[in-house]
């Protein structure tokens, strides 16, 4: 039998594991940490989420202490608009108490060195390339970690099921697997409360949410942007692995999950990963997944050359920039029910939804006319929204159907994706972190997808960047 990390993991800590006191930041020069990480902590420090929390940047680059004060700052500046008083106040703490470190973290002793000289509890955040994050956690030991540590690492979480289980045993034997957190931003608290809300807080839908009712399940996350300069990473990954393998998986697991009795992290997390366990994709491949690539075109007002003439794009990789796989969930609820996943790049307009198909009604009493399509459900990540689409008698001749569509908009979070995500690192929540298992099971199912992609088994479609994606795929609505 295969052995997890949860056989492995060391005895989890007190659910209500002490706040960190320092967020330390690996790859304090790179690009997430600029863009995306930084802007995160500013906000949630401005809405009172990180109290106390000084931040400490590492890198391997020479920078001084001034340009990384400056970096910090132009991320407080950015979130202190929208702050009260207090707010201001912390986000000026923020950048006038932060440091920032030259270390290899990959060289022994470095890291451990400077985790001694920090306040604990500490996160330590792998803001750095895989094989780095990699390397560096292969040389600590758990001796070298103070108490309370946090390991935050980011995607990919390796590159097959193998990897990602290499990497488990080699974190499993420095913390416990809850002060692991494997971060996925599409994870958003906002959005996984608000399905799990609608689901299970709703008498109407929760009865009709199985194999008996529903016909398909689309999930869709079509992106209206190009590459956008980030060759280095995306030619080597492509739209199944930076999108499927991780995002979109995550989010079939958490609409079909079984009721959690709570929303802690145990209950939430093992009803993810037993919707995973029984998920994969059926052979043959030709036939339960596409992948396509796009050729010259326009967005907007932007022209785009083709994929495989953008820059840094090798076109020996056989990258694609559209995939959809139909996923399988093997389970009393869903046997027969299509989980069809889908994204990809350069598409004409930026759609991001799961789209749930009722089935046809058994019987349209006689008379009435024109059900044009099922009831379906379209539920909107980001900003989150609801739509639900149904038939309704006639304006003008009321035994003709027509259709309605009954929209509400979701809470949003006053946090950016990554500040909902540091939140739950800071505080010691790992709710909205993937389970070492989950990162497992992840892999496992797009594993023999890769493959059959990489054996040429799979067509590579063509796309015109700016249409509505390969002309002869099935449109998705
Ligand atoms: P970058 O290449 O922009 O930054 C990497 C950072 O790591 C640099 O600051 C680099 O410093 C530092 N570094 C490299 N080697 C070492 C070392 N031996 N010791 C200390 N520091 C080192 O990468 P990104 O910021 O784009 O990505 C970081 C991680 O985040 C990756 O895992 C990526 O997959 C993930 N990610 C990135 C996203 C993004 O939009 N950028 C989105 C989602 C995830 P130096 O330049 O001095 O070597």
């Amino acid at each position: 039998m295969t052995q997890t990390t949860q056989d492995t993991a060391p005895a989890a800590e007190h659910p209500h594991a002490a706040q960190v006191r320092t967020l330390l930041i690996l790859g304090a020069s790179g690009d997430l940490t600029g863009r995306l990480l930084l802007p995160g902590v500013a906000r949630l420090v401005a809405t009172g989420g990180a109290p106390g929390v000084h931040v400490v940047g590492a890198g391997s680059d020479g920078w001084s202490q001034e340009q990384w004060r400056q970096r910090v700052e132009d991320a407080a500046a950015g979130a202190a608009d929208d702050a009260g008083d207090d707010g201001k106040s912390a986000l000026k703490d923020l950048a006038v108490d932060t440091s920032y470190h030259r270390l290899d973290v990959t060289a022994k002793g470095e890291l451990p060195e400077l985790l001694r000289s920090l306040e604990g509890p500490v996160a330590v955040y792998f803001a750095l390339p895989p094989a780095v994050s990699q390397k560096a956690c292969e040389v600590l030991t758990a001796e070298d970690l103070p108490a309370g540590t946090r390991l935050v690492m980011e995607k990919p979480f390796g590159s097959s099921e193998d990897s990602a289980r290499e990497l488990n045993r080699t974190l499993a034997s420095l913390v416990p697997e809850d002060h692991i957190h494997r971060v996925d931003h599409f994870l958003g608290k906002s959005t996984v409360f608000n399905i799990l809300g609608l689901r299970f807080a709703n008498r109407i839908l929760e009865p009709l949410w199985d194999n008996n009712h529903i016909d398909k399940i689309e999930i869709i996350f079509d992106e209206d942007l190009a590459l956008e300069n980030r060759a280095r990473y995306y030619d080597k990954a492509g739209a199944l692995r930076d999108m499927i393998q991780s995002h979109l998986l995550q989010i079939l697991a958490v609409i079909a999950m079984d009721a959690p009795a709570t929303l802690n992290e145990r209950d939430v997390r093992d009803g993810i990963a037993a919707v995973l366990r029984a998920s994969s994709v059926r052979g043959p491949y030709a036939r339960s997944t596409r992948r396509a690539r796009y050729t010259a075109g326009q967005l907007g007002d932007r022209s785009v050359p083709a994929y495989v003439d953008e820059d840094g794009v090798d076109p020996a990789n056989d990258t694609e920039t559209l995939a959809e796989v139909q996923v399988s969930v093997d389970n009393w609820r869903w046997a027969g029910v299509p989980f069809i996943l889908r994204s990809g790049k350069a598409l004409g307009s930026a759609r991001k939804e799961a789209v749930i198909t009722f089935k046809a009604v058994p019987h349209l009493p006689v008379g009435l006319k024109g059900i044009d399509r099922p009831t379906s459900l379209h539920i909107g990540f980001g900003p989150d929204r609801l739509e639900l689409e149904v038939d309704v008698n006639g304006p003008g001749d009321i035994f003709t159907l027509d259709r309605v569509s009954l929209e509400a908009d979701l809470s949003g979070s006053k946090l950016l994706p990554y500040g909902e995500v540091l939140e739950g690192v800071l505080t010691g929540d790992p709710l909205l972190s993937v389970r070492g298992d989950t990162a497992e099971e992840c892999w496992r199912i797009v594993d023999p997808v890769l493959a059959a992609f990489k054996a040429g088994t799979v067509p590579m479609d063509e796309y015109a960047a700016g249409s509505g994606g390969a002309a002869d795929w099935p449109a998705r609505r």
